[in-house]
Parts: C-alpha cells; structure tokens; sequence
C-alpha cells in the first residue's frame, strides 16, 4: 500500500516508503491468479528465503534447507501445463522468479536452471516414459537437475559444440565436456551433444550416477554464489537408447528452442533484482542520517532514488508487453534478445547506483547491493551475453548479420 502523505509544500520527518509496482499500478496489469501466485511466492520468499540465504551466499553453498522447503508449496507446478503442472504462462512464471531475486538472484536462477531449462526440456522434448520417470521427480524436487548446452572451447558460438554422441547397440557412447553447468553435480542433467553420425546436435537424459560423469565445482565464482556451476566431464558414458530425446532434431529444434522460450522470462530475474535494489536503497536513505538529515532528503540521493524506480517500471512494462506478446506466438527471437540485453544492461546501472547509496554498508551481503551487482554480471552474460543479444536482433532489424 502506498504510504506516501506528503502534501505539496509540506516537509515531514516520516518519510515515505513506496511499493514500486504500485506507484505506476503495475499490478493492475496482471491476472488474478498471477497476482495470486505472486503474492504466495512473495511470502515465501521473505519468510523462508531473505532471512536465511545470506549464510549460503557467504559461504558459496546450495541452500538445501530452503529448497526442502519449497517442496511442501509445489511451486514448481507452476512451470508446467497440465498433466504434470496447474498450468503456466510466461507472465505467472515470471513473477515468481522476481519475487525470488528480491532475495536472492542466485535462488531465482537455481528455480530458472531446474524449471526453464530443465523441466521445460523435459516437457517439451520428453515422451511419456521419460515425463513420467524423470519430470515428476524434477517438478517435485525428488530430482534436482542441470541443462548441458555449453563449453569450455564453444560458450556464445554453443550451436558448434563438440559433446558428442557414437551409436552402439541398446544406445548411445557419450564424450566431451561441458562448463558453467549450473546443479551439474546434482543428479540429472540435459546433455546437448554432437551425433558423429550425423553430424546434428541431439539431447539425452544423463544421470549423473552413470559411470565416467565426472562434475567439479568451479572455484572462486563471485556471483550467484548458491548456485553450483560445474566443470563436467564425460568419459565413454553409456547412455541407453531410451534417454534420447527422440523429438530434438538439431540445434535450431533443439536448445535453441528452449532459449527462446527461457529468455523471455530470465529478465524477471533481472526485474526482481532491481526492484531488490531500490527497496534495500530506499529503506536504508530513509533511516541513516548523515550531517543531521536523512541521506533521502539530499538531492543526489533522490535523483537516483527515482532514476532506479523509472528503470524497473521502465523495464517492467517490457518484460510484461514481450510475455504476453510470446504467450500469443508474437515474439520474434529478435524481441526476446533485445529485451533479454536492454534490461540486464540496466539491471547493473541500477545496482551500481543501489550500490553507491549504501556508502560503506553497501559492501555487507544482509544490504542486498553488492550481491545485485556481482549477480547483474551474470544476469547479462548468460542465456547469450549483452553483445549476442544485441547482434541477434540488430541482425532481425537489419537483416544483416553481424556475429557469424
Ligand atoms: C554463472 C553462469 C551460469 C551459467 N549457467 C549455464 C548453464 O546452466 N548451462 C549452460 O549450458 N551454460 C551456462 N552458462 C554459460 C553461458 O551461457 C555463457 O557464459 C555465455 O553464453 C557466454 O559464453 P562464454 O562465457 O564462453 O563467453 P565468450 O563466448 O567467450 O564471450 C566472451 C566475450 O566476447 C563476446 N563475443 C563473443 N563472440 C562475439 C561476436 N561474434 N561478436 C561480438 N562479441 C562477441 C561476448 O559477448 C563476451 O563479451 C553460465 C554462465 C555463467 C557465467
């Protein structure tokens, strides 16, 4: 609810504290069953996830508590169309990332790995067999999973990738590594990998238990610090013939099918970073004083106070316009890139001036800041850096293209 009683002329002591989606009534725009879910999520996350996350942040480690706590709530059901889920959208899957990233981006982008990537996989690729042996776990966190796609030598340019697939009798011989594999030392993974002979990019379910996977933990990471990124590699894995994805027929209807639909949704996370940001900001200039005076009543505090709540209404309306647009089959891959760039791009504008306002307090984790703008890196160099994106819709407004 809006508190704001500041009439014109008047100067008080009590300062408001402003709902950014209300100040523009943006939630107006949304359904009432997003609003439903958002609200539920929300509560969730500020009871079970900010109080808590911190502790794993600091120390680089999966929050297993937490995660055992989202399984009561079924959350995961949201990502998926019945039978295995309610029933989603773009829009409902969205805000329930945003209201994860208010408290954490890493907790919002391991909900992205195990829902947009690897569920969204499963649903789309799987057949029945495979929904019913592996999506269920998945979607009821009995399973926790990763999506394969990049590697070492093949990161922007993945549709060139060198994982690779030999048929044998009863399936298939798996070589290759893959890196950035966010929960690749969990325990399922979409590995995306080269036919030798055909020469195309085919999927497979690959459970980590199998002889010759072989999963590290990339060291000294200093963003999304929950998230467990992996150094995979494998060595003559047998994969059986019933773990194909039998409906992938190469990179174009394959992963690059699942970054369409996932980049439509991973710039929530950016929204609930920003929105993250200028909540932390906005609490902290209105109860420090500095020189006798709130840090909120100097004008350069302000400036930037309402520089980053235009930004995340700015880029709000974006992210909701290019959901609903995909939800409609309207969004060309140009849409989804140029929104994907422009919001994280400001995402670390916003969390470099969220950053700035906190003076010294901005550098402790508990503030929020400086976590939103490690993790705004990541925001815009995964699911194709700020520059692929860019050139992906320059090329569709141009058609000319410019990366390749
Ligand atoms: C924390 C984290 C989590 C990730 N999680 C996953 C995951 O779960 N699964 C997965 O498969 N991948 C994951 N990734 C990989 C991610 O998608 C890649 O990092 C990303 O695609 C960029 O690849 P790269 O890091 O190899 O950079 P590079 O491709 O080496 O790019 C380096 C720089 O060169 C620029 N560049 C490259 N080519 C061009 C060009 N043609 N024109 C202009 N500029 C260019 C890039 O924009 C960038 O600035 C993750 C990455 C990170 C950092």
């Amino acid at each position: 609810m809006i508190r704001l009683n500041l009439l014109a002329g008047q100067v008080k002591e009590k300062i408001a504290q402003i709902d950014p989606m209300e100040y523009l009534s943006l939630y107006d725009l949304l359904t009432p069953e997003e609003l439903e879910v958002r609200k539920a999520v929300e509560a969730f996350v500020q009871k079970e996830v900010a109080p808590k996350i911190n502790d794993y942040v600091e120390a680089a480690q999966f929050p297993t508590e937490i995660v055992n706590a989202v399984k009561p709530l079924k959350l995961f059901h949201h990502f998926l169309n019945k039978p295995y889920g309610h029933g989603t959208s773009y829009t409902k899957q969205g805000v329930i990332l945003m209201e994860a990233a208010r408290a954490d981006a890493g907790f919002a982008t391991f909900i992205a790995v195990q829902n947009l990537l690897l569920n969204y996989t499963l649903e789309k690729f799987g057949n029945a067999t495979q929904k019913q042996k592996y999506l269920t776990k998945t979607r009821d966190v009995e399973y926790i999973g990763g999506w394969g796609l990049t590697e070492r030598g093949y990161g922007s340019d993945a549709s060139s990738l060198t994982a690779n697939v030999k048929k044998v009798q009863g399936g298939y011989i798996l070589n290759g590594d893959k890196r950035w594999i966010g929960n690749g030392n969990k325990d399922v993974l979409i590995v995306w990998a080269r036919n030798l002979d055909t020469n195309k990019v085919e999927g497979f379910i690959v459970e980590t238990k199998w002889p010759g996977y072989h999963a590290e933990v990339i060291q000294g990471k200093l963003a999304l610090r929950i998230v467990q990124n992996c150094q995979i590699t494998f060595t003559n894995i047998f994969i059986p013939d019933e773990n194909k994805l039998e409906s992938v027929t190469d990179f174009q209807n394959g992963p690059n099918q699942v970054l369409m639909h996932s980049r439509v949704i991973v710039p929530w996370i950016a929204l609930g970073v920003m929105r993250g940001v200028y909540e932390h900001s906005l609490k902290w200039t209105t109860s420090r004083k500095q020189f006798g005076k709130y840090l909120a009543s100097f004008q350069l505090q302000q400036e930037r106070l309402v520089r980053i709540l235009s930004t995340f209404q700015a880029s709000f309306l974006m992210v909701l316009r290019l959901s609903r647009l995909a939800a409609e089959g309207k969004a060309t891959i140009g849409m989804i890139s140029s929104v994907k760039a422009w919001v994280t791009d400001k995402t670390r504008e916003v969390a470099r001036l969220g950053r700035e306002m906190l003076g010294g307090d901005g550098i402790i984790s508990d503030n929020y800041v400086i976590k939103a703008l490690t993790d705004a890196e990541v925001l815009y160099t995964y699911e194709g850096t700020y520059d692929i994106n860019s050139l992906v819709a320059g090329r569709e407004i141009t058609g000319i293209g410019a990366f390749k």
